[in-house]
């Protein structure tokens, strides 16, 4: 039977199994198992050559009873409802796990960004914004971030867009702004330096020496190319493969970051980098590594190649990389996978500290950023792992167990039910 892999029916089997384990009451399990609200709007757009093309856009709700909820905007072709509705419901265990005080959301647009001009784009950006309302984002409401296809200056625009419609400005209505509009230091790696900060506490407490371990990094993006950057800056790992889109390369003796980067730039992919061998990204995901980090797409390790995997540690940058399926096979083989959204929390944890910044007006060094982002992905490995034992259970499920456990609790408490 083929494996069902809608990521939306993914995302509610997973807070299903992790309900039953920690058996969460029937009300607030029905509760979370679907968002709090949906805006599906239309935007008209003028195009460069003068036609209007009216693009489709969404805004997904999770929960907001930990606090106003944040997610990313994806523009992209083959956006769908289901994919925006998993994402917002991910954001929500996310910001939850790591502890800070915020709910869960996703957008999207349906578009190419690939196929848009600058132009273009800066009117999608500002017609997303103007759909979207007063009402339905703000910084104590909903506060949306860079995604897939969308960039700090995207966050320009919509901030902008938004400060003229409120009527002052408003920095803390979105995350991932550039450093001159509000955006704070330390943001750009930071998804892969959360990732780090987990991957050094796993190795620590299975006695690795992360200066011995062999990587392979699957996606060479905003995620993959700083998770090689930093495994070697921060352990003196050794990266023996990476791949984009396009394939893979593999060198025994280990990939230069710096290199592999002037490669990438020069020829756009990584494939035919000088003195490595080609691989496809199927051999890289079950290469004898001691790490494996997908940083590419969602469904890459499923029941049909998770047995393959040789790797000790898995550090999911990518979201939703593993199918439950999957999850049970890594599990058997005692693979520590730790889980998408433990593993990429950074990126919104540092979103959290830009909004304590705009909120406050006073802007913290990239040190104390980084100090920061330590303590809270420590910890949220550490409780993570401590629900991994009392549960008996595998990271993921742990990670769910943390996570639902907060928002039942304010869900609780403030009476909703
Ligand atoms: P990106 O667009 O910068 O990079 C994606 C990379 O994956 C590219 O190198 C692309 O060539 C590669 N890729 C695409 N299809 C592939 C395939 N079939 N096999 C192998 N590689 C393929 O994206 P990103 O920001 O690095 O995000 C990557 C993953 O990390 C996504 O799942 C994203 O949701 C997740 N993530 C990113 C952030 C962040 O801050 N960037 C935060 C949380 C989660």
């Amino acid at each position: 039977m083929v494996e069902e892999l809608n990521p939306f029916k993914i995302a509610q089997e997973q807070l299903d199994k992790a309900a039953k384990i920690m058996k969460l009451e029937k009300e607030i399990h029905a509760l979370l198992r679907v968002p709090k609200q949906i805006l599906e709007v239309s935007i008209p757009v003028k195009m460069d050559n003068g036609k209007t093309e009216v693009y489709r856009g969404f805004r997904v709700h999770y929960n907001d009873a930990r606090g106003p909820t944040k997610g990313g905007i994806r523009f992209h072709p083959e956006e769908t409802l289901d994919t925006v509705k998993a994402l917002a419901a991910w954001m929500t265990w996310k910001t939850s796990v790591v502890d800070i005080p915020y709910g869960g959301a996703k957008g999207g647009v349906i578009c190419d960004p690939k196929k848009m001009s600058n132009n273009e784009l800066e009117r999608l950006a500002r017609g997303y914004v103007r759909a979207i309302g007063r009402s339905f984002i703000g910084s104590e409401v909903d506060i949306p971030a860079p995604d897939v296809y969308t960039t700090p200056q995207i966050m320009a625009w919509m901030m902008d867009e938004y400060s003229v419609i409120v009527g002052h400005n408003e920095p803390g209505m979105i995350t991932g702004k550039p450093l001159s509009v509000g955006g704070s230091l330390g943001r750009g790696d930071a998804t892969a330096k959360g990732g780090m900060y987990c991957l050094r506490e796993a190795a620590k407490s299975m006695g690795m020496d992360l200066k011995k371990v062999r990587v392979a990094i699957q996606g060479f993006g905003n995620a993959g190319q700083y998770a090689h950057k930093l495994v070697t800056e921060m352990f003196g790992s050794k990266v023996v493969a990476v791949s984009d889109s396009k394939g893979g390369i593999y060198s025994e003796d280990g990939l230069n970051y710096s290199k592999v980067m002037e490669h990438k730039n020069k020829t756009g992919s990584v494939v035919n980098y000088p003195g490595a061998k080609s691989i496809s990204n199927e051999e890289l995901l079950e290469l004898g590594v001691d790490v494996l980090i997908p940083a590419a797409l969602e469904n890459q390790i499923r029941k049909d190649n998770a047995g393959k995997i040789k790797a000790k540690i898995v550090v999911e940058l990518a979201n939703g990389p593993t199918t439950p399926e999957a999850d049970e096979i890594l599990n058997k083989n005692n693979i520590l996978d730790i889980p998408d959204f433990l593993a990429n929390a950074g990126g919104v944890t540092v979103s959290y500290f830009e909004w304590v910044q705009n909120i406050n007006g006073y802007y913290w060094s990239e040190e104390e950023v980084y100090e920061k982002l330590d303590k809270k992905m420590t910890k949220a490995f550490h409780d993570v792992m401590e629900a991994k034992k009392r549960y008996n259970t595998d990271p993921r499920m742990a990670a769910y167990i943390v996570a639902v456990g907060r928002v039942a609790d304010a869900v609780k408490i403030r009476g909703v039910i």
